[in-house]
């Protein structure tokens, strides 16, 4: 029961001027598509349409691998890595300086809070950028072994959950490495990508080092059907991404694929359970549950289950649904019908496979793409929602009695990106983490990121790393010759 009421805050979007319409970034200039299509984007939580977007065709895609190779051989793999830093150093700086426009256009087209792009993806993107910076000219320090070089062109196709921030864990390595790209943005979310390249512009990247595709799949298996790329970055969901594994089996192709998961988030009697409900929230309602490393298993010792599923209950009926661009907004919009209309038919199989249902009941707004925070209790390991990434703001709870059992029914998933264990015991952190099958295991905490972490999975999770050093050697090749 909420204490008091909040009056609103709304984040003023004055700061932002959307184009009606948009083209493609090659080479340096912004150019219309050639097959003359375009697609909308919307604002999820009004349906409101923001902007029209070109959509990049087979041409495009060439016209802009073409332009990526030129600047490559040209230019960026020729320059020095203390001059490739300061390119570097120079994007980040001034995504700080236009942070707020950066926070507010990627909260108008994701439908993610404010406080969120405001507060961790704007400043995490800087932070890559600045962090790469520092990389490139340390490559050979880096222990990847002999004479670190560029890979070539790299294609990278991210997904619609962390807009920008993705683009910055692709592109940032990529830049600092000697490596040219091209990318395209989710459709849904195209238009923080597209801010990105007026920014490289601002920065005077050279021509063709950065190009920025937009378009729907077919872009996107444009890109990695096209002869001319050395290597992909992809994170998405596992489907296309063993698509993708397919159309390059056989090619000279290199790929990380960054896919799906099936957090499990694992709560000892012994930890302490208000900490423990609140890394449940971030874990799983932090941006909507659009988290591939979420928390979407929540594993409880069952002597206090019901103690957590209480105090959780109690918690998520103060969590705050509703406008985006308001500054107090934990949970925002779903980021489209598509999306939605998923959540909605797994959390009804949920239900028919005999899990039982919760959620807090909030006021939904009556336009956009809404869903409320719920719990499923008395799931089993079999249920759909137990298995299946849902991506959105559901928790699957499960029991369990011994440490054993814990990390059996944690490893019991196709998956293998994250994982979350509560304790005050040091010695069964270290324990669980060396028995848990996943990427990234966070004690006493959930969903922290930083770039100097390396992030990926297992299994169907995908393979690679990003960030970190470890996530340098995606994008060089070692060893003797040129
Ligand atoms: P997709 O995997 O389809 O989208 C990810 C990116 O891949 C988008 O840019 C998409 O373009 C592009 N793409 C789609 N098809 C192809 C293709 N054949 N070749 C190359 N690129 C392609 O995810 P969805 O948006 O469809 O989401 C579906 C589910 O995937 C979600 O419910 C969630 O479970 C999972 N997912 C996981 C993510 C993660 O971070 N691990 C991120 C996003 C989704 P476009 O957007 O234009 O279709």
């Amino acid at each position: 029961m909420p204490t008091f009421e909040y009056a609103p805050a709304p984040e003023s979007r004055a700061v932002v001027d959307i184009a009606s319409s948009h083209g493609l970034f090659i080479g340096g200039e912004f150019v219309e598509a050639t097959g003359g299509t375009a697609f909308k984007t919307v604002n999820p939580a009004t349906e409101e349409v923001l902007s029209e977007v070109s959509e990049a065709s087979a041409d495009d895609v060439d016209a802009a691998v073409r332009a990526a190779r030129t600047a490559y051989t040209r230019v960026w793999s020729r320059m020095s890595g203390a001059d490739r830093g300061k390119y570097l150093y120079r994007i980040a700086r001034i995504v700080q300086e236009r942070a707020r426009e950066l926070a507010v256009l990627e909260t108008l087209d994701n439908g993610k809070p404010i406080k969120e792009s405001r507060d961790v993806d704007i400043p995490l993107v800087a932070a890559h950028f600045f962090y790469h910076a520092g990389w490139a000219d340390k490559l050979s320090y880096a222990s990847l072994g002999e004479n670190p070089r560029p890979v070539g062109v790299v294609g990278q196709v991210i997904p619609w959950n962390f807009p920008l921030l993705m683009l910055a864990w692709k592109v940032a390595p990529a830049l600092a490495t000697g490596n040219t790209v091209v990318l395209k943005p989710a459709e849904t979310t195209p238009l923080t990508a597209l801010l990105f390249a007026e920014i490289c512009r601002q920065a005077d990247l050279p021509p063709g080092v950065v190009n920025i595709v937009t378009g729907a799949g077919a872009t996107g298996q444009a890109i990695v059907d096209h002869p001319g790329i050395d290597k992909l970055a992809f994170t998405g969901s596992t489907g296309v991404g063993k698509m993708i594994a397919r159309s390059i089996a056989g090619t000279r192709k290199r790929a990380t694929l960054e896919l799906g998961g099936k957090g499990a988030n694992i709560v000892f009697d012994d930890a302490a359970i208000d900490q423990a409900v609140e890394g449940i929230v971030t874990g799983i309602f932090f941006n909507q549950g659009h988290v591939c490393c979420a928390g979407s298993r929540l594993l409880v010792q069952e002597n206090v289950a019901d103690e957590v599923l209480r105090r959780l209950k109690r918690r998520l009926g103060t969590l705050r649904v509703g406008d985006p661009m308001d500054k107090n907004t934990d949970v925002g919009a779903i980021n489209s019908k598509a999306q939605l209309e998923r959540i909605q038919a797994l959390t009804e199989a949920g239900e028919a496979e005999g899990a039982e249902r919760w959620d807090s009941g909030c006021e939904l707004p009556a336009h956009g793409y809404w869903f409320r925070p719920t719990v499923f209790s008395g799931v089993a390991q079999t249920h759909r929602i137990a298995q299946e990434e849902i991506f959105g703001p559901v928790v699957s709870v499960l029991t369990f009695r011994t440490p054993g059992e814990a990390v059996a029914k944690a490893n019991n998933t196709p998956y293998g990106l994250s994982a979350g264990v509560w304790t005050e015991k040091g010695s069964r952190i270290l324990w669980m983490a060396d028995q848990l099958r996943a990427g990234v295991v966070w004690a006493n905490t959930f969903n922290k990121f930083d770039p100097t972490s390396p992030f990926g999975g297992y299994k169907e999770s995908g393979y690679g790393r990003e960030g970190g050093r470890h996530g340098l050697e995606a994008y060089v090749t070692t060893g003797g010759g040129q």
